[in-house]
């Protein structure tokens, strides 16, 4: 049984600056304030129909967390946070890095790893980002293990393959005991990422149910997300939903957020 569901917003390279960003997050936080008033539910604290708690997690650029949690705080707001990546290491002569601890120190608790652009743009692989969810899982934080096939691999019927080698190798040495339940893992066909062109839920069910052999985490739903098709991936059973272009426009997110 679902006890919460996660929507996650992962604001990816944006907005530019941080007084934007700050407007952003002052725009999500008082429309779900208004969406509590009118439902007559605590501050922004959302519940489905089936009882489960909904968490909202922001996923801003490294430089905005400190600003954004700030924020949250002196608005008493109760969003958390995750960072959209981090490095393999704790410490040390890594220029330009940032540790994983270092974004637990800022108050966010999850850390999204594998995201298909950062296999994409930036060369990291699974045995990359399977060093990078080991580390978030010893510091303490919740790693969101992205993992996805592409369009080819889709056309050609290699999508299980794809998502077996991903699970496989991206949670080397983690028990699929104690250690997932503090793991999230976002089945985002890379196809669907930022095209428009969601996977269908049912279509998308599928992997769920394949992923769900394999691992005990949760799982989320990402790629193209918009607050139309936001509830058919809850009803097929997925955990909730990583959500990148929707999050950037404050009134879409909070539709989505009430949608589920
Ligand atoms: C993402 O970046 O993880 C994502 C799902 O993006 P979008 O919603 O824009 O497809």
């Amino acid at each position: 049984m679902r006890k919460e569901i996660l929507i996650i917003g992962n604001w990816k390279c944006n907005p530019l600056k941080l007084a934007q960003a700050q407007n952003l997050y002052r725009s999500i936080v008082s429309g779900l304030r208004k969406e509590a008033k009118e439902n007559r539910t605590k501050q922004h604290s959302f519940k489905t129909k089936n009882k489960e708690q909904v968490r909202i997690v922001i996923c801003p650029p490294f430089v905005y967390i400190n600003d954004l949690v700030a924020l949250n705080k002196k608005l008493g707001a109760n969003l958390e946070f995750g960072a959209q990546n981090c490095f393999w290491e704790e410490s040390g002569a890594y220029t330009g890095e940032i540790s994983p601890k270092m974004v637990k120190s800022l108050g966010c608790r999850y850390v999204i790893v594998g995201h298909s652009e950062r296999r994409l743009y930036f060369n990291e692989t699974n045995e990359i980002i399977n060093k990078k969810l080991k580390i978030s899982l010893r510091v303490g934080l919740t790693p969101i293990l992205c993992i996805g096939e592409s369009k080819k691999d889709e056309e050609t019927g290699k999508t299980e393959e794809i998502l077996k080698i991903q699970l496989q190798e991206g949670l080397k040495g983690v028990e699929n005991g104690k250690l997932v339940k503090n793991l999230i893992i976002a089945y985002e066909p890379v196809w669907a990422i930022g095209t428009g062109d969601f996977c269908d839920p049912e279509k998308a069910s599928k992997a769920l149910f394949f992923i769900r052999q394999r691992t005990n985490a949760k799982v989320l739903y990402g790629g193209s997300v918009n607050s139309k098709i936001a509830g058919e991936y809850l009803k097929v059973g997925f955990d909730g939903l990583l959500i990148g272009g929707a999050s950037l426009k404050a009134q879409e997110f909070i539709k989505i957020i009430k949608n589920v």
